[in-house]
């Protein structure tokens, strides 16, 4: 069979000549501290439930909307079932809501630096981000945010990959004067000691993203959720589609936020004794990590992704970022149990004496 001869029109969207494929090196490591998940491993009873679940449940589908799950994270967020809205991992929810909220050609204001799944979910959805610097690498400009009149304007609290909390004024005054929606992306709120939920008092256009595949030890199976007014909540679900968070996710997300809250608070206890003392490691061989209320470490380190390749051959994975804004090439390492984060210190000070 011929083809019809295509030398100018290409079969893909023109717009995803744009987007690059998010591939980061996940090359299996011995000690692999490269994606801030949970290095303790999974919760117990969670684990339990997956086992105890078996095969049987795969055979029919999941529950449209997840609403058992709905129904146990708003007990634990404190509001009503129908102001939650679930997802495969938190990156569903982003890109779902992403799409909501805006139509094509729209422009989505992101910081830079943060996430980098946004820029990509925002082209994969037809719209044009618009990175916003943080001053100083990590100071939210509330002033820039808003002056790029964003459909959609997303943060990050702790922001990924600075590790620091934003101003909550800044945060407050985005919220209370954005145009469209704001997104508060807090993956890593577990190890702040505290949330933005108290913002949604005093906003109907702002969508809290959480996720349980950092503190609570289920990345691979892929749960994320948002909380936020009824109304938008319904938008991102529709967006979002059915049967997005499979049968056994559902079940071992239940038993973790059920039976593991004590395990998980108490390795969450232990992420942030160790991350304070990760850091006082990395000022003693005269660095300056960035101050952190995440379970990861970012230290600036000119030739940082070299250090990291050699480390690799050491058998230990970080992170390596090249020129960030106002910070300039850098190493973010998850932090885990010491006996790990003596492991990256032994690797790291042999890469970065070569
Ligand atoms: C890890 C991470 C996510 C993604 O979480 P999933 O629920 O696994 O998709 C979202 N946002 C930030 C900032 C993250 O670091």
């Amino acid at each position: 069979m011929q083809f019809a001869a295509h030398t100018d029109t290409s079969p893909m969207r023109a717009s995803y000549s744009q987007i690059d494929l998010y591939a980061p090196d996940r090359t299996p490591c011995a000690t692999d501290l490269s994606d801030n998940t949970n290095l303790w491993g999974v919760p117990p009873h969670a684990a339990r439930a997956l086992g105890d679940a078996g095969a049987a449940a795969v055979t029919r589908y999941p529950s449209l909307y997840a609403s058992e799950l709905k129904g146990a994270l708003a007990g634990r967020a404190g509001v009503t079932a129908d102001m939650i809205v679930t997802g495969c991992g938190s990156d569903d929810v982003l890109d779902s809501a992403i799409r909501a909220f805006a139509e094509p050609g729209d422009r989505v204001a992101v910081p830079d630096p943060s996430f980098a799944m946004i820029p990509i979910f925002a082209r994969m959805n037809g719209l044009e981000p618009v990175l916003v610097p943080l001053r100083d690498g990590t100071v939210l400009d509330a002033d820039a945010m808003l002056a790029t009149g964003a459909r959609v304007i997303y943060l990050c609290s702790p922001n990924n990959p600075t590790g620091n909390l934003l101003d909550a004024a800044a945060v407050e005054r985005v919220v209370r004067e954005a145009p469209g929606v704001v997104i508060l992306d807090e993956a890593y709120a577990d190890f702040a000691g505290g949330d933005a939920r108290d913002l949604l008092r005093i906003s109907d256009r702002l969508l809290l993203c959480r996720t349980m595949s950092k503190a609570y030890g289920l990345a691979g199976l892929r749960v994320g959720y948002a909380v936020g007014a009824p109304a938008l909540v319904a938008a991102v679900e529709k967006s979002r589609g059915p049967y997005k968070v499979n049968a056994l996710a559902e079940r071992a997300a239940l038993a973790a936020l059920g039976d593991d809250e004590d395990w998980v608070r108490a390795r969450v206890a232990e992420a942030v004794d160790n991350r304070e003392r990760l850091g006082a490691e990395l000022r003693a061989r005269a660095l300056a990590p960035l101050p952190s209320a995440a379970n990861f470490v970012l230290v600036p380190l000119p030739g940082a992704a070299a250090v990291a390749a050699r480390m690799r051959e050491l058998g230990v994975a970080v992170r390596p970022f090249t020129a960030l804004p106002s910070i300039g090439d850098a190493l973010r390492i998850s932090v885990g149990p010491w006996e790990l984060m003596a492991r990256f210190l032994e690797a790291f000070d042999e890469a970065a004496a070569c």
